[in-house]
């Protein structure tokens, strides 16, 4: 469903993700684990078109893209496959002056151009799957770091992506907090949500991850099923990174 063949990514004269070939299955969620530095975020803006690769070639569904070094992709060939994509940060990044509600519908309305009545009622159904429907009308700024997460999946979500990005969406969270997103996305795997995410957290990577990707200095050095990687990883590097896990 998604396939990224040889995919490479600088900038300026720093190689950050090197010829990367990935297949992710329609309803599986990978795991993407590397330490800091090892191109995770790159790899996540890359698929969603956030940074344009310079060579390589790019997949989802029924939409397909080609990179060189020699130019950009159109923009209307952008925008073809980043609807394709919703993507889920760390730090959240609701839009600050518009309602929990709002945030949900002004894509779909503005990019999508659904009706709002159409826009209003999808918005809905969303708060309720990640149970945030009794904040519907509330400021960004008063939920708790958990409850805007949550909504923001929502948002990635609205417009029915064929992949949700995520990039260590339990990182900014304390404990506590981070355990009503990794329910929430726990519900959206079972559900058979295609996600690939970046992620430190154990809980997202052996316990919701079908199958996790190790990335180190912008290759991948070892990939396989979690419960594979996670008790018989066999490179030293991919064994010695997943010891640091919490
Ligand atoms: P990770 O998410 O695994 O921590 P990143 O993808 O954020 O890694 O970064 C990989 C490398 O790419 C790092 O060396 C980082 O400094 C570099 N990098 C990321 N984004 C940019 C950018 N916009 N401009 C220049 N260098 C960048
Ligand atoms: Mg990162």
């Amino acid at each position: 469903m998604i396939t990224l063949s040889q995919i490479d990514k600088r900038f300026g004269s720093n190689k950050v993700l090197n010829k990367i070939d990935l297949t992710i299955k329609e309803g599986s969620v990978t795991a993407l684990i590397g330490p800091s530095g090892s191109g995770k975020s790159t790899l996540l803006r890359c698929i969603n078109l956030l940074e344009i690769p310079q060579a390589g070639n790019l997949r989802i569904g029924n939409e397909e893209i080609s990179f060189s070094a020699s130019g950009r992709p159109a923009k209307k060939d952008i925008r073809r496959i980043c609807q394709q994509t919703g993507m889920v940060f760390q730090n959240f990044q609701l839009f600050p002056h518009l309602t929990v509600i709002e945030n949900i519908t002004e894509g779909l309305i503005t990019v999508q151009r659904w009706t709002k009545s159409k826009a209003v009622k999808r918005a809905e159904e969303l708060l309720h799957k990640v149970g945030m429907q009794h904040k519907r009308d509330a400021w960004p700024a008063t939920l708790s770091g958990g409850q805007q997460q949550r909504v923001a999946i929502a948002r990635a979500l609205a417009p029915s992506p064929k992949v949700l990005l995520c990039d260590e969406p339990t990182s900014a969270l304390d404990p506590e907090l981070s355990l009503e997103v990794v329910a929430v996305l726990r519900q959206l795997a079972n559900e058979g949500t295609t996600m690939l995410m970046a992620t430190h957290d154990l809980r997202l990577a052996a316990n919701i991850a079908n199958n996790v990707v190790f990335l180190d200095g912008g290759e991948i050095i070892e990939s396989g099923t979690s419960q594979g990687i996670f008790t018989q990883a066999k490179k030293a590097r991919t064994q010695s990174f997943i010891s640091t896990l919490t």
